[in-house]
């Protein structure tokens, strides 16, 4: 069995239908962004409430990481566009 290891807490939850992205809403204009924010990019709001993006979507940027933060072996931390 493979354990699925976050880069940081606080990006996705495991579901009964896998992993989701979690994103911030504020309270206040509705802007959706992730990762969650403390406040709002938009308005400035600092009610910001958690909610799920889904589990699929278009990747539109990545990034390749090069070194290791304890938890990640670089060597399998790489990724391709
Ligand atoms: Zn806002």
């Amino acid at each position: 069995m493979t354990a699925t290891i976050p880069v940081r807490e606080g990006l996705f939850r495991e579901t009964d239908d896998g992993p989701t992205l979690l994103a911030g809403e504020c309270t206040e204009c509705g802007r959706i962004a992730f990762p969650v924010s403390e406040r709002c990019l938009e308005c400035g709001e600092d009610r910001i409430k958690i909610c799920e993006l889904g589990s699929k979507g278009e990747l539109l940027c990545a990034t390749v990481v090069h070194m290791g933060n304890g938890r990640l072996n670089p060597a399998t931390a790489s990724a391709t566009c």
